[in-house]
């Protein structure tokens, strides 16, 4: 067995200093709620493992200039419960409401969830739908913000170098006129992980009674969360009633048989995002 080093770097100089020793087989660790079950199942052997967990510099949720900012290290109970995160970025808290279990909640954090670029990752979809851009640091000390869709590189992939790692999230706020909402559906009703996830975050006029702009992800039914940009065109100036309800549904369903074709798994899945769509149209409009 090969010797292991663990660095803890305690603010974002040391962690530049950690990431020069990097190496293909390093790792870096959030709360450990991935990376510690492939230990324990001796299915990565790193030589390094940089704990980012001691750097309370990356652990806040903060609103700037108009633009919400977290920290890698937040973790998943700490978004759920801010309140600038349930008012401005609704379907980002409840994503982490329906997220593991509680003790799963406490541990794992946004950084992990990003950079573990799981299918099935719940913040993923939410954070699409507020167009979130990834904060990344290299071992010269130099931080840069990506797209989030250009982190997730496919299943379980992200497309960071070696000598980088995730040191936070933005996005722009969505208070009202914006209300946004997420829905998942399990193998069970908790503790689950997706088998499909929505993030549906608009722009609703209550007075019409009308949607004005939309932004749809959809996750665990591809590669990576993504947007459903031709189902957010239709969505434009569209008054919410029932007849849109069953409509959003059924081009849910085409948006998935677009996405997975061939799958064991498309036949299930196509008829269980319309549930899913239901859910959401009853958090997002009481109907
Ligand atoms: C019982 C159980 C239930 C779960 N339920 C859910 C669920 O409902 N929804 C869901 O989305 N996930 C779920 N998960 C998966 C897991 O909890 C999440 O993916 C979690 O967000 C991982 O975060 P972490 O901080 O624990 O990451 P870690 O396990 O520490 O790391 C995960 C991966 O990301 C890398 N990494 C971590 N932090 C960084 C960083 N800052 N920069 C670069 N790379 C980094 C690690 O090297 C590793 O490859 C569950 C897991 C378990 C065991």
């Amino acid at each position: 067995m090969s010797s292991l080093q663990v660095l803890t770097p305690k603010n974002n100089t040391e962690l530049a200093e950690a990431l020069k020793q990097a190496t293909p087989k390093s790792k870096i660790l959030g709360g450990g709620t991935d990376l510690v079950i492939l230990l324990n199942k001796d299915e990565i052997e790193p030589d390094l493992i940089i704990d980012m967990t001691a750097n309370k510099e990356l652990n806040y949720i903060k609103e700037e200039d108009g633009d919400i900012y977290i920290g890698a290290i937040t973790t998943i109970t700490e978004i759920h419960d801010s309140e600038l995160i349930n008012e401005k970025a609704r379907c980002l808290a409840k994503a982490c409401e329906k997220f593991g279990s509680t003790q799963i909640r406490n541990k794992a954090t946004i950084g992990g969830n990003i950079a573990n670029a799981s299918p099935a990752g719940d913040t993923l979809p939410a954070l699409k739908a507020l167009d979130a851009e990834v904060s990344v640091i290299n071992s010269k000390g130099e931080a840069r913000f990506l797209p989030l869709g250009d982190v997730l590189a496919g299943p379980n992939k992200n497309s960071l170098n070696v000598d980088e790692a995730v040191i936070g999230v933005k996005f722009s706020a969505h208070a009202k006129p914006w209300i946004s909402t997420f829905a998942k559906l399990g193998t069970r009703t908790a503790v689950t992980i997706s088998r499909i996830s929505l993030a549906v975050n608009v722009v609703y006029d209550e007075a019409t009674n009308t949607i004005n702009d939309a932004k749809i992800a959809l996750g665990a039914v591809g590669k990576a969360a993504f947007r459903a940009a031709k189902l957010e065109e239709e969505l434009k100036g569209k008054v919410v009633n029932k007849e849109l309800r069953a409509k959003f549904a059924e081009k849910l369903s085409e948006v998935i048989q677009e996405s997975i074709p061939g799958r064991a798994s498309l036949p299930y899945k196509k008829e269980a995002i319309k549930g899913v769509a239901y859910q959401a149209f009853e958090d997002l409009f009481s109907m």
